[in-house]
């Protein structure tokens, strides 16, 4: 088996250092290279003692001139944008392994698959917001771009069971997150540590609010359709609070093939970079008798309406994925800023996208003038709440 050379775009969030954990585990298989980050400057000094990348890469200016005052090793750290171009570009780099933040990661992700670089993707918000441009680029440049997302890497795994046009449906398991049932009244009042606390996954602060609004998973619908083509009548949606199955897919033949195990974000890191091989690990197995009993139930898009929305915006296409993804990157962020309140959330998301024109085929330019001024649009909305 040949060792991966791969870039961590995005080491020090969660993804990235669960990344660095699997790595750890497999040294004779996976090798970093380079690990980039945007402002943590004291986790990523601590990672570049421990993997010694070729390079590190620090976005923020400030952040990257605390650490090369601080740090005499000898390990280049670069900074700005162009620093995360190098790194995606990066010649002795064959897999990017993309888990930055939101949508920031978009033009590093597009210049590394135009140099042939294989692409392990966390950042769904890509796929969301340009999956046709960059769709295009992964087939016309050759490359392979394996899921990190949990459900992803199922329904990833689950395919190799049969052959596409074999495919009736895709089934994306949600956990319904930590306020399922709850009424109207009972979310008016959610605080963020209530959001912060995810029932089954250890995850970032904005997917984990992401998760609690179903927005999340209405993001993952639209990663499911660029990343399998497959339409969105294919794609459905179902609440299983055990997060134990990841996902499944429906053969014509009416055998389901499920992927399950423990909800351990390591595991479909690990496989997007060990793909098509498997690696050994000492990770928790899953104990089916500790288990018990798995359950299912439909999700309730009275009480989360963004799981809709967001799947109406998959459906129209153009720029409304970009424009509800923004839409819904500000207001979350303006939650865990304490600006807003819970149902603020939905409210302006809603508003946004109502408000927006759509434009068809949208370039790589179309997406960045949706994305600015879904942006400011949301600001407002803001503001005035
Ligand atoms: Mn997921």
């Amino acid at each position: 088996m040949a060792i991966k050379n791969i870039s961590i775009l995005g080491s020090t969030g969660s993804i990235g250092q669960q990344a660095l954990e699997v790595t750890a585990t497999n040294p004779e298989h996976i090798k970093v290279r380079v690990l980039a980050a945007h402002t943590s400057d004291e986790i990523l000094e601590q990672q570049i003692r421990k993997f010694t990348p070729d390079f590190a890469v620090l976005t923020d200016r400030y952040a990257a001139d605390r650490l090369i005052k601080r740090y005499h090793g000898p390990v280049e750290i670069l900074s700005g944008e162009e620093g995360l171009f190098a790194a995606a570009s990066y010649e002795k780099v064959d897999t990017v392994l993309a888990a930055t933040l939101g949508y920031v990661g978009l033009r590093p992700i597009m210049k590394a698959i135009e140099c042939g670089k294989n692409i392990a993707l966390a950042n769904k918000e890509t796929l969301v917001a340009a999956g046709s441009l960059v769709m295009e680029a992964v087939n016309s440049n050759n490359v392979v771009l394996t899921p990190v997302d949990s459900e992803h890497s199922a329904i990833f795994q689950a395919l190799q069971c049969g052959k596409v046009d074999e495919v009736k449906r895709l089934i994306i398991t949600a956990s319904g997150g930590p306020f399922r049932g709850y009424s109207l009244n009972e979310l008016k009042s959610v605080n963020l540590s209530q959001c912060l606390k995810h029932p089954n996954w250890t995850m970032g602060r904005k997917i984990t609010i992401d998760s609690s609004t179903l927005a999340n998973k209405g993001l993952e619908v639209i990663e499911a359709h660029w990343l399998f083509d497959m339409p969105y009548e294919k794609i459905e949606v179902v609440v299983h609070p055990q997060s134990i199955i990841h996902s499944l897919v429906e053969f014509s033949d009416g055998s389901i093939m499920a992927q399950m195990g423990e909800p351990d974000m390591r595991l479909p890191i690990q496989y997007a970079l060990s793909w098509p091989a498997r690696y050994k690990n000492a990770f928790r197995r899953l104990d089916l008798l500790k288990v018990g009993t798995l359950t299912f139930e439909a999700p309730d898009i009275e009480m989360f309406p963004l799981l809709k929305i967001a799947i109406d915006c998959g459906k129209a296409g153009g720029i409304l994925p970009c424009v509800f993804n923004v839409a819904n990157e500000e207001a979350v962020y303006a939650f865990l800023e304490n600006k807003i309140k819970y149902l603020d959330i939905p409210y302006i998301i809603s508003k946004v996208t109502d408000m927006h024109e759509n434009v068809t085929l949208p370039s790589l330019e179309d997406i960045e003038m949706a994305d600015k001024k879904a942006r400011q649009i949301a600001r407002q909305i803001i503001v005035s709440l």
